[in-house]
Order: structure tokens, then sequence, then C-alpha cells
């Protein structure tokens, strides 16, 4: 059976949802036989949790929270149904709504208007898995990493499956400080993005992948945040491209 270890509710991004996600202690076992519950409340009782979706992702976006109204905590739990049937978890995390930033809230949005009017295709960030089943091909519980360089499961991630489900959205791409859409570049033969940004979400790290519309992929380096008080604005990244032989392009970004 497994067990979740830390429950995170993330509430810095706008005034109309929160990403509550969950990390599993370290596991070999295969997850496919399992599903995540994700109940929430506004009182810590447990007769007053309702659940809010079943899924087999790692984490949840809710937008049916009300972030605008003040002082109210929000209680989030997780149980998971496997085979043996269906164990509540003692992990709760909670969020308690304060004061809303709606100056923040306009920059996102503006930031997120800038994108759409730079009118480049949108990108895919695939995220690394960074939780879920220890690679049964190559992770080493011993050296803990990854035994071979070019593994089909986990894309040497050393987690099966390597990245998660791929995120469409709006990047500015810059070359040596000059903005040019991704056609540009490639008009412009060798000079692909070394950098750009997005913006608040999905909240990027370094070893995530950029794939942009013409299925080059690029590896994110470095991110700096800019934020406002405690709120995202938006990620700066730094790139690099990854020759067509890297293990990477062998992950399926369409779906399925
Ligand atoms: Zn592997």
């Amino acid at each position: 059976m497994i067990s979740i270890s830390n429950l995170v509710v993330q509430d810095n991004f706008s005034t109309s949802y929160v990403l509550v996600s969950w990390t599993l202690t370290p596991t070999t076992e295969d997850l496919g036989p399992y599903t995540f519950n994700l109940f929430r409340s506004t009182s810590p009782a447990d007769a007053d949790f309702s659940l809010l979706t079943s899924t087999d992702e790692l984490s949840y976006v809710d937008d049916t929270v009300d972030l605008v109204k003040i002082a109210i905590t929000y209680y989030y739990r997780v149980s998971i149904t496997g085979p043996e049937g269906t164990v509540m978890q003692p992990v709760t995390a909670t969020i308690y709504t304060e004061r809303p930033d709606f100056a923040a809230d306009t920059i996102v949005y503006s930031n997120n208007i800038l994108l759409d009017v730079i009118d480049n295709p949108p990108i895919l960030v695939v995220t690394r898995k960074r939780t879920g089943q220890q690679c049964p091909v190559c992770w080493d519980p011993v050296s803990r990493n990854v035994r071979k360089s070019n593994c089909t499961t986990c894309y040497s991630t050393g987690y099966t499956g390597g990245y998660n489900t791929p995120f469409s959205t709006k990047a500015s791409f810059q070359t040596e400080g000059v903005q040019l859409s991704v056609d540009e570049l490639a008009i412009a033969g060798q000079r692909l993005p070394t950098q750009g940004w997005v913006s608040n979400y999905p909240i990027i790290n370094p070893e995530d992948l950029v794939v942009d519309h013409r299925n080059n992929r690029y590896k994110i380096l470095s991110v700096q945040q800019t934020t406002k008080g405690r709120v995202l604005l938006r990620q700066i990244f730094q790139l690099q491209y990854l020759p067509a032989t890297d293990i990477v392009y062998k992950f399926n970004v369409s779906g399925g």
C-alpha cells in the first residue's frame, strides 16, 4: 500500500484558484491500480469533508474556492483507493484566506494579455515527476540514482512515466536579448531561444521541459520568479536546446 507523505496547498497564483498537490512516500509499487480522492471542508470535522475529485494525478487545481472573501479556512484531505480498499490519510492541509491582492491579479492578467499579443504559437510546459513510482527498470535504491541514461520507462528521471501531463501555455522567448517569434528564430538558423518567460502557472523548476510548436525540446536550466508580496507574477527561465537524439524526444507530449 502506498502512502502520502506531504499535502500542500498553494494559493499564490491569483484570487481564482489554488493548487493542491501531494507527495508519495518513496515506493516501487505500480500506481496504476490506485486512485486519489481529494476532499475539502471549511471545518476540521470529519463529517464536513466532501469529495472534490477522484484522480490518478498527484495534484489538482481547485477553482471553486472563494479567495476574495477573507477569513475562511479551507481544509483539504486525500484518501487513496487501491487494491485493498480505501485508506483515509491522516494528512490535512489548510489555507486561510487573507486580504486579496487585486493589484497583483491585474499584473498577472496584463502579463497574460501581453503573451497573447506577442502571438507566438503556444508551447508546452512539461514538468518533471518528482514523486511517484520509482523506475522499476533503472532506479538504484542504493545509489539513489538512475542506472542508465536512456531509459524509456522514466526518461532518466527515476520516476515511471518521467514527466507530468503537458500544459499548453504562451511564452515570450529571447535570444541574445532580442525578442523574436519561434518562426523568426527558425528562419534565423540556429538562433534558438536561450531564455524566455511564462505566466505564473504551472510553477516551473530546473530540469523541467519546454516543447515549442516545432517539437524542439529544451531543458530549463534556471528559473527566476517575479513576485509581488506573496503572489507569483511570472517566471523568467534560461533554456538549453536538446538535440533530437535526446531521450526526452521519446516522451509522448500529445497525450495518451
Ligand atoms: Zn528508468
